[in-house]
């Protein structure tokens, strides 16, 4: 990896300060244009903006609009073509939010001191506002990436990136790095790993009988299944860090009947392959404690683990030293949720999440950026993609 001057850092800083009003006039339209994930209306008006802003980019050679089935449209911007004997570099994000339309007329943009406010600005509208920023703050100041760049920003991320997945996983199989903007954990700490999730959906099946006339008769389902979730309860494990929950449960007909069946949909969290395998294992073969109920499990891993590898590591180390030509001290977390960034991670690449801009609130109602942070977090984003 190169390296980049204390000065160029700064001049990366200055370029991001001067353009900020523009960064966020795109953002605030990027919040404006709604775009929960399954809305296609909303996401292609989301990609319409973004490639209209990324045409008056000197750098971006293309432009290519993916459709997505019942999404709406994925976008690819590619920069920096012309060193295309190089293996690119990967800027992930996602256009999706997790906002219900007409949340923005209830939480209209809103700016209060430092921070702004808005459905879906810091998961993650501003990031992708700030991923085109730092192609052209590239270009200004003159850090020429050695590499071609692909933004990748998919529609799905949400909804667990059922048409995403194979994309970003074709897409990093032929990646040098991949560079991910989801929001960092406080501090503006990177992720450095991530847990893998999965999910699945218990379904018993007892037989039904009068609770009053024929109680013998009767296989409580319920009762089974709560004999179920302490079992997988008894899974959890704070050591290795995995976590299983039976989250929705249902179950029954009527109060004087003995319930015939019950379901329960079950997470799972947990920080190595190995781990999650043999999970998955154990939960799709539960056994019944009474040996006349049916027990049927579906699901499974959904994402992998985003491990914190040697190469995560390396990545890490050297986005702490260009953070740290600005005086900034940039921290590492670990935590539960899963980003696409696990799928790239899975294919053995390098891949650093959490690089979007500093904030609060993802998903909740008060979900905020803090915009005295948008100079320095564009400027190691583009320090990265110069460098590596
Ligand atoms: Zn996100």
């Amino acid at each position: 990896m190169a390296a980049i001057t204390r000065d160029k850092m700064k001049e990366l800083r200055d370029h991001f300060a001067a353009r900020q009003h523009e960064l966020l006039a795109l953002t605030c339209a990027l919040v404006e244009a709604e775009s929960p994930s399954g809305d296609k209306e909303g996401s292609s008006a989301v990609v319409s903006l973004l490639a209209s802003a990324a045409s008056s980019i000197p750098s971006v050679k293309s432009v290519e609009r993916i459709t997505a089935e019942n999404f709406g449209e994925h976008v690819r911007i590619q920069g920096f073509a012309e060193q295309s004997q190089h293996r690119p570099l990967m800027i992930l994000g996602h256009t999706d939010t997790v906002h219900p339309r007409g949340a923005i007329k209830e939480r209209p943009w809103r700016t209060e001191d430092n921070k702004i406010f808005g459905p879906g600005i810091f998961d993650m509208k501003v990031n992708c506002a700030m991923a085109l920023e730092a192609l052209r703050a590239c270009d200004a100041v003159g850090v020429i990436p050695q590499r071609p760049i692909t933004i990748l920003l998919t529609c799905d991320e949400e909804s667990g990136s059922p048409t995403g997945r194979p994309l970003v996983e074709a897409e990093s199989k032929n990646v040098r790095v991949v560079l991910v903007l989801e929001p960092p954990a406080s501090g503006g700490r990177v992720k450095t790993s991530r847990k893998g999730t999965g999910m699945f959906t218990i379904s018993v099946e007892g037989r039904a009988a009068h609770a009053g006339l024929d109680p013998d008769k009767g296989i409580s389902a319920v009762l089974e299944l709560a004999k179920q979730t302490v079992r997988l309860h008894e899974l959890n494990d704070p050591n290795t860090g995995t976590t299983v929950t039976v989250n929705v449960v249902s179950g029954g007909t009527h109060s004087n009947v003995i319930p015939s069946q019950a379901t329960a949909e079950v997470d799972l969290r947990f920080t190595s392959a190995d781990e999650g395998a043999r999970l998955e294992r154990k939960i799709l073969s539960l056994i019944p404690e009474d040996s006349r109920a049916k027990i049927t499990v579906a699901g499974g891993i959904n994402r992998p683990p985003l491990e914190r590898t040697s190469k995560v590591e390396g990545l890490y180390g050297h986005a702490r030293t260009l953070a740290s030509l600005l005086d900034f001290d940039l921290g590492e977390a670990s935590v539960g949720g899963a980003s696409d960034g696990n799928f790239a991670a899975a294919l053995g690449v390098p891949v650093l999440d959490g690089l979007g801009v500093q904030g609060d609130g993802a998903h909740a109602v008060h979900e905020h950026i803090l915009c005295d942070e948008i100079p320095t977090r564009g400027a190691l984003l583009a320090a990265l993609i110069a460098t590596i």
